[in-house]
C-alpha cells in the first residue's frame, strides 16, 4: 500500500529522521512506538504527505492513486493530526460530511459515541469528543490509508477501545492502518509493531 523507502528529515541541526525504510500492508494496523522525540510524528507527517522528506521516497502503490501524497484527498488518506485540526466553524456532522462529499457517518458517529453532539461545533464538545470526531472524519471516506497520531491520548479506556475498534475496522475492510501510539492497549490491538529510537527503526 505504501513504502517509504530511506525517508530522512532534519530541522536544523537537529535530525529528526535518519533515513528509515518501512512498508504498510493492506489490511494491517501498525503501531509506531518510541520515546519522546523519536520521530514519530515527523514519520506520520511524511507519510501522510503533510511533510515532505528532506531524502528519500514515499511510494504509495494501488489502490492509492499514483499521486504525491500531498495531492492525495480524504478518500485516499484518512489523517488524525495530533493537533486534531476539525473545522472550527462546521458541526461535527458537517466536518464529517466534508471529508465524505455528502452527508453521512452515522454509524460512526454512533460508534464512536458521538451521535448526540453530532450538531455542535469543535469549540463546543470536549478534547477527547473532538479527538474521536476526528477519527470518525478520516475514517468516513473509506480510505485505502490511515495515519492517526496517538489518536487515543484524550480518551477513558472504554472510549480508547471504541477509537481502536474503528481503526481496526477500518484495517479489515482493507485499509492500511497506521498509529502512533504510547497506549498499552493500543500496542496489544496492533498486528505489527514499529518501534523508533532517535530517529531509526529499531524493530518492524
Ligand atoms: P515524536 O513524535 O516521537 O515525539 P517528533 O517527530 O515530534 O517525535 O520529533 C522528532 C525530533 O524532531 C525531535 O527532536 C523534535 O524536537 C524535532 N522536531 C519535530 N518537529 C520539529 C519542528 N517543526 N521544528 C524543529 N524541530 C522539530
Ligand atoms: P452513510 O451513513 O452515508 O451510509 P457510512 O457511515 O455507512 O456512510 O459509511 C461511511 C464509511 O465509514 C464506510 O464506508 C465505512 O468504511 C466507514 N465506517 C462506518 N462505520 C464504521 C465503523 N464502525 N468503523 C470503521 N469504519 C466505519
Amino acid at each position: 500500500m505504501l513504502s517509504l523507502r530511506g525517508v530522512c528529515k532534519s530541522y536544523g541541526e537537529a535530525e529528526a529522521l535518519r533515513p528509515v525504510d518501512a512498508d504498510l500492508p493492506a489490511g494491517e494496523l501498525a503501531v509506531l512506538t518510541g520515546p519522546s522525540g523519536s520521530g514519530k510524528s515527523t514519520l506520520l507527517m511524511i507519510a501522510g504527505g503533510w511533510e515532505t522528506p528532506d531524502g528519500g521516497e514515499v511510494v504509495p502503490s494501488p489502490p492509492l492513486p499514483d499521486l504525491p501524497m500531498d495531492r492525495m484527498s480524504w478518500s485516499d488518506v484518512g489523517f488524525v493530526p495530533q493537533s486534531i485540526s476539525l473545522f472550527e466553524e462546521l458541526t461535527l456532522a458537517d466536518n464529517l460530511a466534508l471529508a465524505l462529499g455528502r452527508p453521512g457517518g452515522g454509524d460512526l458517529l454512533e460508534a464512536l459515541d458521538l451521535t448526540r453532539l453530532a450538531a455542535r461545533r469543535p469549540g463546543e464538545v470536549s478534547r477527547g469528543e473532538q479527538q474521536r470526531a476526528a477519527v470518525a472524519r478520516a475514517l468516513v471516506a473509506a480510505p485505502a490509508l490511515v495515519i492517526a497520531d496517538e489518536p487515543t491520548s484524550h480518551q477513558d479506556h472504554r472510549r480508547a477501545l471504541l477509537v481502536l475498534d474503528a481503526l481496526r475496522a477500518a484495517a479489515d475492510r482493507g485499509a492500511a492502518v497506521l498509529i502512533a501510539s504510547h497506549d498499552p492497549v493500543a500496542v496489544r490491538y496492533a498486528d505489527r509493531e514499529i518501534r523508533l529510537g532517535a530517529g531509526s527503526v529499531l524493530r518492524g
